[in-house]
């Protein structure tokens, strides 16, 4: 028993986004069935529909960043109401009983790994997972969030469901706040969250950017000032001062440049995924101030709903530009170019629209 949804999808590597139907399951006893409203568009939606990670598996609608609201319920959902609005992230399932998922950190799960919300095995239907590029799904109630932000904003909140828990997540376990210095690299979708988060936060925001233009941006965004990272002279006045820095850069790049600017003991924790390996980072850079390099990955959630609740009751949304679900491919190419404001949100509406 299934539905048939429409959505936009990839058929390969180099192909172009196009219209694409397929079948949705119909909600069992624990599922929500969502009317999505608004998906963002993240970077790693672009990495796997060009396939530059390896491994896509084709038809390929991403969408990990889905709002929208409730059109059923399982008889077993108590909590979640026809009507209500609700998101979906990157994750749609996992192992349950790993400790990892015991613990809420579901996206690290060491059972047979989370179940993406695209591109992953369906053991439902069978094939694999459809993202939010589509007009509705179907999600188990655990892996469901509640929206508390003013409907008005919806579109804005769609960002936070992979930019904002994927930048929220490490500012929380490094323990970001008042009196710290903080570094964000990269200011797109991932970095803009990062720094309304961390200022939220009480941190001392700073941005590092290839790109001198969004210096005004990134004071607006909350940062005190934007460092452009090919400026020698300005990173040099820098050098060993961040507590922490996030790295959210979706491309290959010197990394010593900015582990030189960590204090004693300073973290940088990368979260951008590039498609080619970054070079491998100079040792003494690292043991000569106890620096660490890290990585973080998403956010469980639980983590996911507090994040939610945090950027509600501070007021904070995502810096989006609306497009029509055609308009998929010129915003990858834009992407690609760092022309992001901060984010492009897809109107689910103009599924419906005639070409
Ligand atoms: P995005 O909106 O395209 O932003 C990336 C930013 O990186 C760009 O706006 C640009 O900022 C900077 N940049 C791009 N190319 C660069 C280069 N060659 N050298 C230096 N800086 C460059 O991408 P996003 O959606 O934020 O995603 C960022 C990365 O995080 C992607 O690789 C994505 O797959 C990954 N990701 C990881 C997770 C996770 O769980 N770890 C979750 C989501 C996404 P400036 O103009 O300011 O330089
Ligand atoms: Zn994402
Ligand atoms: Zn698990």
């Amino acid at each position: 028993m299934s539905t048939t949804a429409k959505a936009f999808a990839a058929l390969a590597a180099d192909a172009p986004f196009e219209p694409f139907d397929f079948e949705r399951r119909d909600p069992g006893p624990r599922d929500v069935a969502i009317d999505i409203l608004f998906c963002g568009v993240c970077h790693s939606d672009l990495h796997t529909a060009r396939g530059e990670w390896g491994g896509t598996l084709y038809p390929c609608v991403p969408g990990h960043e889905i709002v929208g609201r409730v059109r059923a319920i399982g008889s077993e959902v108590a909590d979640l109401a026809v009507g209500d609005l609700a998101g979906v992230g990157c994750m749609v399932d996992s192992c349950r009983t790993c400790p990892a998922c015991r613990e809420g950190e579901e996206q690290y799960c060491e059972g047979a790994g989370f179940v993406g919300t695209y591109n992953a095995p369906d053991k439902h239907l069978g094939g694999h997972t459809f993202g939010g590029y589509s007009d509705h799904i179907v999600v188990d109630r655990d892996f469901v969030l509640r929206i508390g932000h003013d409907e008005k904003d919806l579109a804005a909140v769609a960002p936070l469901l992979c930019a904002g828990i994927t930048t929220y997540s490490p500012l929380r376990h490094w323990k970001v706040g008042p009196d710290q210095k903080v570094g964000v690299v990269g200011l797109g979708g991932l970095g803009h969250m990062g720094v309304k988060i961390a200022a939220a936060m009480g941190a001392d925001v700073y941005v590092f950017s290839t790109s001198p233009g969004k210096r005004e941006d990134a004071k607006r965004l909350g940062a005190k000032d934007l460092i452009v990272s090919k400026d020698a002279e300005a990173m040099a006045g820098h050098v060993g001062s961040f507590d922490f820095i996030l790295n959210t850069v979706a491309a290959s790049h010197d990394l010593d440049a900015f582990l030189a600017l960590l204090k004693r003991d300073g973290t940088m924790t990368l979260v951008g995924v590039p498609e080619d390996p970054h070079p491998s980072p100079n040792v003494a850079n690292l043991i000569f101030r106890r620096r660490a390099l890290a990585g973080s990955l998403i956010g469980g959630i639980r983590e996911t709903q507090e994040m939610l609740d945090f950027c509600r009751d501070h007021g904070l949304v995502s810096d989006i530009e609306m497009i029509d679900a055609r308009e998929i491919d010129a915003a990858y190419d834009r992407m690609v170019r760092s022309d992001v404001k901060y984010r492009f949100v897809i109107d689910m509406q103009s599924l419906k629209r005639p070409a």
